[in-house]
Parts: structure tokens; C-alpha cells; sequence
């Protein structure tokens, strides 16, 4: 037996009893005749202490103990005489009375401490000692006991858990494919799953009726903060269920989730906005809710005065910022850079200062009398104290904008906690989405969500009119997962095939087998799929989904630790029939 213990469980009730721990050498101290050493393992650190005088030659093996070494230690578990509160362990130590080095290590190329001095190339190249981070173990931890509580979640309500294949078509998410060539079939590629979504539908034509996976999807897109070539999905779909039913399950395990992995308790119905509403009063399909800051259309109370800024405009919206009538001239400019920064794109901003006092001063006086400005603060039902912050341009840049500029002053005003959750269902999608470039429409979610039933009929008068039965949770400002209604009658799928410009000939070779199982009596269906790589950040209260993955990729998409992507060898490009172009 190696330990008797981990170096997370002993507390001063342990006093007086032989134990033996095994542990990384995260530390050691030498203080006149006594040496400690800080043990880690997963579980936590126990200080382990070597006196001089009680047995020389013990303490001088230890002082030979560099940083990561993995040792075994036994000895009696004493009360500390500085006791260390912040920790479980704090209070005690083992007075070691054998050693034994079960491995040395070389001297790690970064700190292995919460706060590292590795930098993020370094870091991910060493994954397997950053992993010994206990903040990533935590993250990692953290993301098991989500995975746990869904399955349990998931299980008492009756789905069963489902593998489906990696090795596929295409399918259709709107990001580019992975593909694997195809030893066996010379010149012919595998796609891999942007999500398993034709597969789940799949399962509810094969009557299983409640289906779930956790499972990888890949896509390839450029890379941010949020987005991993490989992520996981919570991955769910149910037969005879309307929109109703697939909100209410999963609002269900939304709340699970929180109660147990969080110990918040959601009592009440979470919020539920159109997709409409959320643009027009938050500039987002994925507004964060923890404060309201919402936008007022003051369009056509600020046309027709002279300001080409605004007389020009398709849109003018603005936002009331409470307790910020103070504002410097220097605040405002970086408020006006902010805007403009590329990213957003704004031409400018347009302040209007309301003093404690009740009076109104704004960066548009030139052009407005006091009464308009009056009105402006009326429309926006701004009080004295409060700064209006107004956008203005075309409508959907400058909602866009506008929504950036609110986060920014939610932010600016301590109101993102992240502690502090609020999250909402965005329902009512537009179906479709019209690509000016390409001059066609693109599935909103994709090709297989169902239009409203009362919104058929614009199917083929004017499809950009008519809406999804889909529906997005989100969280914080983050879209945590999303799914809809589907199609489950053969000749809508054909409608819906054709409004997105595919021929018969193409949307039967692409996805022939779907419309074919859809013959066969497909149940009415729908479901979602969440991030779990996004939702444990969001538990965590982080915005990178990097650290919540053991083995993340780059923002190159590239593995630096295993050098992957690599060059295959002659030998297996002829056998897989490629060449590969200079
Ligand atoms: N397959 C969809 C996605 O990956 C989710 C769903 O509709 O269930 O976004």
C-alpha cells in the first residue's frame, strides 16, 4: 500500500496516529534545524516537517528534495504550532520518519502554483504539469460534476445515453468539416460531426423516444476565447413534444445544475424574451440580463433637426446610465474611442449629462434646443444623475454597437458579477437568414428546425418573415445552448430544402436518408444541445473555455504538447491515394 491517506484529510482530529502520504514536493523550507516541505496531491498540501536533532540524516535527504519530486513519507500527524487556517490541513503536520523518493524530477520550466509565472505557450506545451495547477484541477473537477449531475439528471427522467458515429457526412451547422480520408475507399473523405444532429432525429424515427450524449462535435472555424476545434455537447432529443415540453426539461436541468453544483436555487419561471425583443431592447440575441440598462428607439423624436449624424440614420438609440451624470470630458473620450474601435464601428457617440441639479447638457447643443433634449431624457425615462449614452446609424450595426457600449458601462459599473446568474430563454428565431453576398437564404439554426406552423404560409411568399420554433438558453451574456422544433414531415423538409436552394438531386444526396426515415412515421420532435465547455466556464465564472479542457488546442488550432497537426509519412499519403500540393 503506498498511502494511508491523500494530502487533503487529515485535520487536527488525526492527531497522534501513523500515516504514510505520497505526494509532488510542491516546496520546501529550511528554518534553522527543521526542514518543511509542502506535499501536493489532487486532494490538497500537508506540510511535512524533518527535525535535526531527532534524526540528521533524515533531514539532510530531505534537503535534497527539489520541487516535483514524488515521494512517499510516513510519521506521526502532529498539531502545528503555526497553524495555517486557510487550509483543510492547516492545523496539523507529519513529523516524517522515513522517506522514500519513488521518482526525482527535473527543475519544471514554470511554477507549478496557482499564480505560475509559465506563459500560455509554455503552459500548454507542459499541459500535464500545468494540469498539477490545483485552479486547473479544480476546473477540471468542476466540468465531472456537471457531466455527473447531468447524467443523473438526464437518467431520472427517463433518457438513455446513446453513442452515435464519428466517422460521417457532413452535416449541416453552417461551420466548415473536418474531413478523414478514407483508406478503404479511395479518394472518398469521412466528415466529422459538427453535431450529432441527424443521428439524434435519427434515434426518435427508431423510437427511443428520450435521447442524450455528451459528446465531442467539431468544427472548423477561426478560434476565440469561446471556441475550441473539438467541444463537447450535452447533446438531447425527445419524441412527442412541443417547444412547451423541451423548455420546461430543460429549464429543469438548468435548475438541477445550479442547486447542485452551485447551491443556487432557481424558484421562479427564468425570463423569456422573442428574439426580437432581445435585439431591439439589448442590440443581441444573447443579452446579459444581470442589469437592464435597455435601449429606447428615439429615432424619430431626433430626425428632421439638422444634425446630419442623426438626420442620416436609419436608427438612434440610446442608453440610460444611472449615477453617471458626473462623467469627465476625459471618461466620455474613452467612451467615444471605445465605440469607434474597429470592432464595434460606431462613428461616435452623443452624450447627454443630467445633472443632480436637473439640468441637461449634451454633446449635440449645437443642434437642439433645450426642449428636445428635454424630451430626449423624458423618452428615456432618465433622471437627474443619470448619463444618456446615444448611438446612431444603420440599425443593425449600430444595436449591435449600442449592445457592446451597454456591456461595457454594466461592466464599468460593477454589474457583471460573476457570481451573480440570470439566465434567460430566447425564443422565436427567424427560420432563415438572408446572405446578401451569396444571395440566398441560410438556415437560422439549421435545416432541419421547424417554422411556426402559423408562419407556413410565408414559406413561400416571403420566407425571411417567417419564424422558428427554436430557442436559445442564455446565460450571462452567453449562449449556453440552443435547439428547436423539427420537421418532421418528408414534404416540408422538401420546402425547406428547396427555400435554401437546394435541388431535388442535392438535398437527396446530401441528406436523402433523412427525408427517406421521415416516410417511415417520424414522431414529432425537437431538442437542444448545451456547450459543456461554455457552461462550466460560466460556472466558474470565467470566459475562456481553455482551461475547462484537459487537452485544449491554440489559437492556431494546433496541440503544441503532441506537435499536432503533423506531416504523415509518404507511405500513408500513397496508401490513403493523396498527394498533397507544394
Ligand atoms: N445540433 C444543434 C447544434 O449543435 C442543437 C440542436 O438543434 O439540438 O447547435
Amino acid at each position: 500500500m503506498y498511502r494511508t491517506h491523500t494530502c487533503g484529510e487529515l485535520n487536527i482530529a488525526s492527531a497522534g496516529s501513523e500515516v504514510t502520504l505520497c505526494g509532488w514536493v510542491q516546496k520546501s523550507r529550511d528554518l534553522g534545524g527543521m526542514t518543511f516541505i509542502d506535499l501536493r496531491d489532487r486532494y490538497g498540501i500537508t506540510q511535512l516537517v524533518f527535525n535535526i536533532d531527532t534524526d540528521k540524516k533524515l533531514c539532510e535527504e530531505a534537503r535534497k528534495l527539489g520541487r516535483e519530486y514524488v515521494i512517499q513519507a510516513s510519521g506521526k500527524v502532529v498539531e502545528r504550532s503555526s497553524k495555517n487556517l486557510k487550509i483543510p490541513t492547516g492545523e496539523i503536520e507529519i513529523a516524517v520518519s522515513s522517506l522514500t523518493v519513488l521518482n526525482p524530477s527535473e527543475l519544471p520550466p514554470f511554477t507549478i502554483e496557482d499564480e505560475t509565472d509559465g506563459g500560455d505557450e509554455l503552459r500548454m506545451k507542459y499541459r500535464y504539469l500545468d494540469l498539477r495547477r490545483p485552479v486547473l484541477k479544480q476546473n477540471i473537477y468542476l466540468r465531472h460534476v456537471i457531466a455527473r449531475e447531468v447524467r443523473k439528471y438526464m437518467d431520472s427522467l427517463g433518457f438513455i445515453e446513446i453513442e452515435t458515429p464519428v466517422l460521417i457526412n457532413s452535416t449541416p451547422e453552417g461551420a466548415r468539416d473536418f474531413v478523414v480520408p478514407s483508406r478503404l475507399n479511395p479518394g472518398k473523405f469521412y466528415a466529422l460531426p459538427q453535431s450529432p444532429q441527424t443521428f439524434k432525429q435519427l434515434l426518435m424515427a427508431a423510437g427511443f423516444d428520450k435521447y442524450f450524449q455528451i459528446v465531442k462535435c467539431f468544427r472548423d472555424e477561426d478560434l476565440r476565447a469561446d471556441r475550441q476545434p473539438e467541444f463537447t455537447q450535452i447533446d438531447c432529443e425527445m419524441s412527442f413534444v412541443e417547444q412547451e415540453d423541451i423548455l420546461t426539461t430543460f429549464e429543469g436541468m438548468a435548475k438541477h445544475l445550479f442547486r447542485e453544483v452551485k447551491g443556487i436555487n432557481f424558484t421562479e419561471q427564468f425570463r423569456r424574451l422573442s428574439y426580437e425583443e432581445a435585439l431591439n431592447s439589448y442590440g443581441t440575441d444573447k443579452p446579459d440580463l444581470r442589469f437592464d440598462m435597455k435601449f429606447t428607439d428615439i429615432t424619430c423624436i431626433v430626425k428632421g433637426k439638422g444634425f446630419p449624424v442623426f438626420d442620416s440614420a436609419e436608427y438612434a438609440g440610446g442608453i440610460t446610465v444611472s449615477g453617471c451624470s458626473e462623467y469627465t470630458r476625459r471618461q466620455l473620450d474613452e467612451l467615444t474611442e471605445f465605440v469607434k474601435r474597429p470592432q464595434i464601428g460606431a462613428k461616435g457617440l452623443v452624450y447627454v449629462r443630467y445633472g443632480a441639479d436637473g439640468s441637461l447638457k449634451s454633446s449635440a447643443d449645437k443642434f437642439f434646443s433645450p426642449c428636445d433634449i428635454e424630451l430626449w431624457a423624458k423618452e428615456t425615462k432618465s433622471s437627474p444623475g443619470d448619463l444618456i449614452l446615444i448611438l446612431a446609424g444603420a440599425k443593425k450595426k449600430t444595436l449591435a454597437a449600442l449592445s457592446e457600449l451597454r456591456l461595457e458601462m454594466g461592466r464599468r459599473l460593477g454589474q457583471r458579477n460573476p457570481d451573480n446568474y440570470v439566465p434567460l430563454w430566447v425564443v422565436d428565431f427567424p427560420l432563415l437568414e438572408w446572405d446578401d453576398e451569396t444571395q440566398r437564404y441560410y438556415a437560422m439554426h439549421h435545416p432541419f428546425t421547424s417554422p411556426k406552423p402559423e408562419d407556413m404560409p410565408f414559406m413561400d411568399a416571403d420566407p425571411g418573415k417567417a419564424r422558428a420554433n427554436a430557442y436559445d438558453l442564455v446565460i450571462n451574456g452567453i449562449e449556453i445552448g440552443g435547439g428547436s422544433i423539427r420537421i418532421h414531415d418528408s414534404s416540408v423538409q422538401k420546402q425547406m430544402f428547396r427555400t435554401l436552394g437546394f435541388s431535388e438531386e442535392e438535398a437527396a444526396s446530401q441528406f436523402g436518408f433523412i427525408i427517406d426515415a421521415f416516410r417511415y412515421g417520424a414522431p414529432p420532435h425537437g431538442g437542444i444541445a448545451f456547450g459543456l465547455d461554455r457552461l462550466t466556464a460560466v460556472f466558474a465564472g470565467q470566459d475562456s473555455i481553455r482551461d475547462f479542457i484537459a487537452f485544449p488546442k491554440n489559437n492556431a488550432g494546433k496541440d503544441v504538447m503532441i506537435d499536432s497537426p503533423s506531416v504523415i509519412s509518404p507511405k500513408q499519403l500513397d496508401e490513403l491515394m493523396i498527394s498533397v500540393r507544394k
